[in-house]
């Protein structure tokens, strides 16, 4: 494991050569943290068993739980991937570059330790100029999952993956806060029937509108069956601050009554309770410490704020973290509810 970890910040004036330092240090199979429009990477070399390896240490990544892969072009998808069906070139054209991981088979030139040993490959090209540059400078396809401790909220700026991972990586590449703020959609198109198997900013609908229907391959629980899980990482708990997470899900109103009538719970019990709330609630309840997400009808701003908002209230020391559910669970806000039941180790709906 590595003891420093190297910090580019990245602006106008040095660009190219943090670039081209940190390509160089994927090309020597380091591992190197960089900003995607979703959230930021750890990334080391796909090609490369040893430093695919690193990952998986520095994160304390469970084996069976396959990387995605980052991809420039889609030549170099395709010195990766077989077999690609028509319909995965329609939404690599629709919607690459952009939030949406496609599950291709995989050519054998992609080792065991990428994929989980499975005999298919994750693929993405990300929307960041940071990310494709590294990707292009390195002449690699780059593996990278999230750039957090296995089971922490995802990473959403430069300082959490410091939090995370300084003196477990070899670098971070600092630009700036990401624009989604939760990771891309995942969808399986090696199967006959196209299967989305992680939620994201690209939603069902935009998909259908391309290819025609799709069927949803995940289970939006916190207790799932194992055996029936199709995509390796759904069955691990994701995104869990140390504080225990409470989500109540349901209309405006009685959904905070309930919060009220919990945090005074709480509270009585001399819990110290952090409250994650939408705009609209702020102030109709007040708790010991408080994250605003952001506005209902503006289900992107809750996207983006979301990782950072179970982040900061767990930096707060809060026992408790009681979670405002009361937005659309529709397009982008399905990937968000997604993300906070997995969070949850309680889900009220009321
Ligand atoms: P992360 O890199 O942390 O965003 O997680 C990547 C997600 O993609 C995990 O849920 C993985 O299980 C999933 N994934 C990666 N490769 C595959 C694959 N070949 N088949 C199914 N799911 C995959
Ligand atoms: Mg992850």
């Amino acid at each position: 494991m590595t003891s420093r970890t190297c910090i580019f910040h990245i602006d106008e004036c040095d660009f190219e050569k943090s670039i081209n330092e940190a390509a160089k240090m994927i090309k020597d199979g380091k591992t190197v943290a960089f900003p995607t429009e979703t959230v930021y990477g750890l990334g080391a070399d796909a090609l490369n068993p040893a430093a695919v390896k690193t990952i998986f240490e520095a994160k304390g990544r469970p084996a069976d739980n396959p990387l995605i892969v980052h991809v420039a072009s889609k030549e170099q998808c395709e010195e990766l991937a077989r077999n690609i069906p028509e319909k995965a070139y329609t939404l690599m054209d629709r919607f690459w570059q952009g939030p949406l991981t496609l599950i291709l088979k995989r050519k054998e030139i992609v080792p065991d330790i990428t994929t989980g040993g499975l005999d298919t490959v994750a693929l993405r090209m990300p929307d960041n100029e940071i990310a494709i540059e590294l990707i292009r400078a390195s002449g690699k396809a780059i593996a990278a999952p999230s750039a957090n401790l296995s089971g922490k909220p995802s990473p959403t700026t430069a300082n959490h993956v410091i939090d995370d991972l300084f003196g477990r990586i070899d670098a971070v590449i600092d630009g700036g806060a990401v624009r989604v703020g939760v990771e891309s959609t995942v969808i399986d198109m090696s199967s006959e029937v196209p299967a989305i198997l992680r939620p994201g900013m690209i939603s069902q609908d935009e998909i259908e509108k391309e290819i025609g229907d799709i069927i949803i391959g995940y289970e939006d629980k916190v207790h799932q069956d194992i055996e029936k899980v199709r995509s390796p990482g759904m069955k691990y708990t994701h995104y869990s601050p140390d504080a225990t997470v409470i989500l109540v899900e349901g209309e405006n109103e009685t959904v905070i009554v309930k919060i009220r009538e919990m945090l005074d719970d709480f509270k009585s019990q001399g819990a110290k309770v952090g409250l994650l709330l939408t705009d609209e609630n702020n102030e109709t309840i007040v708790g010991n410490e408080q994250f605003l997400l952001g506005r209902k009808d503006r289900p992107r701003e809750l996207a983006c704020n979301l990782f950072a908002g179970l982040r900061y209230l767990d930096e707060k020391n809060v026992d408790v973290i009681l979670t405002d559910g009361s937005f659309s669970h529709s397009g982008v806000g399905t990937a968000v509810v997604n993300r906070l039941r997995k969070a949850a180790e309680m889900i009220i709906k009321i």
